[in-house]
């Protein structure tokens, strides 16, 4: 037995049917339907499959938008704005802000999160500590840290206690046991 006699014995069982073309239910409507096109199967399944117009800006507000369906006149909306570039909210924040060129709606704030967002150089991270560099943003004055791939610890030689080997990092409390 080849394999696709195979699937056509077992399919319908394991759900892989044979399913004919979408066809539309009804003339004016979205529904469509496919069956199994297999003799004993009579596994059917449905869809909306709407034949959407461009989105058209109709009020009342500057941004709101709708879109109809050409075959049933269902109706869509949404508001579709233009929003403008993003801006730092002051020249001292690093805050971006951007709002709708149509409506003047504002977006959400983008807060700064690392320091790219607070555009900072090498030279504004100059204190070295064992997790990485730290320093003040010289825009909002807000302390930021960039943190090393892997701490970079000041190790001690190894040292034998009680409780077996441990060495101490000579910059920061951190202690590590063999
Ligand atoms: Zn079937
Ligand atoms: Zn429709
Ligand atoms: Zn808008
Ligand atoms: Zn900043
Ligand atoms: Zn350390």
């Amino acid at each position: 037995m080849g394999f696709m006699d195979f699937i056509r014995e077992v399919g319908c069982n394991v759900g892989l049917h044979d399913w004919s073309e979408w066809v539309y239910v009804s003339a004016g409507g979205c529904r469509q339907s496919s069956k199994c096109t297999r003799k004993k199967c009579k596994e059917a399944r449905e869809q909306l499959a709407h034949s959407w117009s461009k989105w058209i800006y109709c009020g009342p507000g500057p941004c709101d938008a709708r879109r109809t369906c050409e075959r049933c006149g269902s109706e869509e909306k949404q508001a579709i704005h233009n929003w403008d570039i993003w801006k730092r909210e002051s020249p001292v924040s690093c805050v971006q802000v951007r709002f709708c060129r149509r409506c003047d709606l504002k977006d959400r704030e983008r807060t700064p999160k690392s320091h790219e967002d607070h555009d900072m150089r090498p030279e504004d991270v100059p204190k070295v500590t064992c997790y990485g560099r730290l320093g003040k943003c010289p825009r909002c004055s807000a302390w930021v840290a960039v943190p090393f791939h892997f701490p970079q610890h000041d190790w001690g030689p190894w040292m034998e206690s009680p409780k077996g080997r441990i060495r101490n990092c000579g910059s920061c409390k951190e202690t590590e046991r063999a």
